[in-house]
């Protein structure tokens, strides 16, 4: 068993990590990233095929892909292109906002489009719609998918090869999420091996409640209360829908939210249930005069918006990581998708537990282009 990162080890971006079960070859995730300047970033694949497992994507039998969100899918249409070989595994529920995620890359990309869009269609007909809690038998080991919190569809993957359980965790949540209700509880699952995403598994002194989204809502209303209307730019779909999920919660005195077409779509879909009263579709001659609130993916040029750009993540805590792996207890955690120390004083998740007595893990934290024997 060997497991190798090709994007996303220590830093966020570009998931994509390769397991090779025995003569099984896998890909965890195909996603892409963004840097500071904006330019996207992709995995090494090449780093892959020049390795000693595989020197072609032909060679791949499965990828799974654990939600929708573009750094863990961006990438898929490439990767299962080139895999000719793989079908690709998530749930439904991924697979429909994986749609809209990629369709909206393409639309934004005017480059290749026809070609870009076509790649696209042949790759989402190959995907497998998988249940949680069902478990697949795959040519040498099995797989089981659990519900992982985060977003919607999103799924943990356990893996059963010879006598051992590996546990991929994808992004997960442990309270519930604005959409979803918390991960699966795998006590007294005797999990061997962890490849877990641990965005703050370096930030001991991170807690939730100061997560930005909060204070970003609550000045959207001051301005409200103000007497000015508020235009939220999200660039994600997905994330559109959980920022009005989490608009409504705090929306105590009915005040209009428009969202674009694509946002209806995604909502109307998946049949998420926000669509309140005071959800309408934007339509920049019917919009009302009153103080209100856009969600849109493309900035609004009027001059009486407020204009805000919102990007945000609903990742564990530091405590709740903590948590989540004293209660796996198993023997290696292997940790990607993991950001840097804030600062100096912050340690990380391997110290806080070593002072945990029947904490027996191991912790790697593994980046990009290494390979591990598991
Ligand atoms: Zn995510
Ligand atoms: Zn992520």
């Amino acid at each position: 068993m060997n497991l190798m990162v090709l994007g996303g080890g220590q830093n966020v971006g570009a998931s994509c990590y390769f397991l090779k079960l025995g003569k099984s070859n896998i890909l965890l995730d195909a996603g892409i990233g963004i840097d500071k300047e904006g330019l996207v970033f992709t995995p090494n694949l090449h780093a892959l095929k020049t390795s000693p497992f595989i020197n072609s994507l032909s060679q791949i039998d499965e990828i799974f892909i654990s939600h929708a969100h573009l750094d863990h899918v961006g990438y898929l249409t490439h990767v299962a292109t080139e895999s000719t070989q793989a079908n690709t595994y998530m749930t439904a529920v991924t697979k429909a906002l994986t749609k809209y995620q990629l369709y909206d890359r393409v639309y934004s990309n005017a480059n290749a489009r026809e070609l870009e869009r076509l790649a696209t269609k042949s790759v989402l007909d190959r995907i497998i719609s998988v249940t949680y809690a069902k478990t697949i038998k795959f040519r040498n080991y099995s797989a089981t998918f659990f519900p992982a919190g985060h977003i919607p569809g999103a799924m943990m993957i356990l893996f059963e090869y010879r006598n051992s359980k590996i546990l991929y965790t994808g992004d997960y949540s442990i309270a519930n999420s604005p959409l979803t209700s918390g991960c699966f509880d795998f006590s007294g699952f005797k999990i061997d091996t962890m490849i877990m995403c641990g965005l703050h598994s370096k930030h001991s002194s991170y807690a939730k409640n100061q997560n930005g989204i909060y204070k970003t809502i609550e000045k959207i209303y001051k301005q409200i209360f103000l007497g000015r209307s508020v235009s939220c730019q999200v660039n994600q779909l997905t994330k559109g829908v959980e920022f009005l999920k989490l608009l409504n919660d705090f929306n105590q005195q009915d005040i209009l939210i428009y969202v674009d077409k694509n946002l209806l779509n995604v909502i109307e879909k998946l049949e998420i249930p926000i669509l309140h009263e005071n959800v309408r579709l934007y339509n920049s001659a019917t919009v009302s005069d009153a103080p209100h609130i856009c969600i849109t993916s493309k900035k609004v040029t009027k001059s009486k918006y407020y204009n805000m750009n919102i990007d945000f993540s609903l990742h564990v805590d530091f405590s709740e990581i903590k948590n989540f792996v004293t209660k796996i207890n198993a023997r290696h955690v292997y940790i990607v998708h993991c950001e840097k120390p804030f600062s100096l004083n912050d340690h990380d998740i391997e110290q806080a537990v070593m002072r945990e007595s029947d904490c027996r893990s191991q912790f790697i934290f593994i980046d990009n282009q290494e390979i591990y024997r598991l």
